[in-house]
């Protein structure tokens, strides 16, 4: 299992990617110091990164900086204002592996984290198993983003994915709409949106109808 490291002052933010991660089947590890986490970055032992540029003591590129300067070369996706192309070339310059603008989505940020730890990964069958998921004649394919649905391949937009994702990862769990809205659309989602229940029945539509049980006043849950 990867462990990831989150650098970041923003309790909202943090929360969000922490859950979102846990969810996912990561195990994560958060400060809101960018002291302490070059000192975790350094001395700890995480599979990637997540490192915010604004943070109360020293900025994340003094991180960065401090944590390469210690020869350590653990992939690092740094999080930084979506206006700011300053910020983005001077991440890449100082060793990110890659930035992800704010806002951003949940599943975009694990697209990247997932890219990150592949890449970083070697092709044994380990890595094989590590790009797809099955459930109950179901499997989800990482490299195509596609599905299978008992020997048959079905496309799927990014959302779809994502969702389809979530709900594999969470098999037999009832999982509430709020759920659903923060692991697949990010913390940018309006709580009020019907979103969920659209791609819910999109998803029924090409996966099956019978896969997904609406739990009444609760969510759904993929049997
Ligand atoms: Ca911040």
């Amino acid at each position: 299992m990867s462990t990831i490291l989150i650098i970041e002052d923003e309790s909202r933010i943090a929360g969000f990617i922490a859950k979102g991660l846990k969810a996912a089947g990561f195990t994560s590890h958060t400060t809101s110091s960018g002291i302490d986490g070059a000192a975790l970055a350094i001395h700890g032992d995480f599979d990637l990164i997540v490192l915010d540029v604004g943070l109360p003591d020293i900025d994340g590129f003094e991180v960065l900086e401090r944590i390469r300067g210690q020869g350590v070369a653990v992939p690092v996706i740094m999080l930084t204002a979506r206006s700011s192309v300053e910020d983005r070339v001077a991440g890449l310059e100082g060793g990110a592996d890659d930035y992800m603008p704010k806002p951003f989505s949940f599943e975009e940020l694990l697209a990247r984290i997932r890219l990150r730890l592949r890449s970083d990964a070697v092709p044994t069958a380990t890595a094989q198993s590590a790009t797809q998921l099955s459930h109950g004649g179901l499997v989800l394919d990482y490299r195509s983003r596609r599905a299978q649905v008992d020997g048959v391949w079905v496309d799927l937009s990014a959302r779809e994915f994502a969702l389809a994702e979530t709900f594999l990862r969470n098999a037999g769990q009832v999982l509430s709409r709020e759920q659903l809205l923060s692991s697949v659309w990010g913390f940018d989602h309006d709580p009020g949106s019907n979103v969920v229940d659209v791609y819910v029945r999109y998803l029924r539509g090409k996966l099956g109808r019978e896969r997904f049980e609406t739990v009444r006043g609760m969510g759904y849950r993929l049997i």
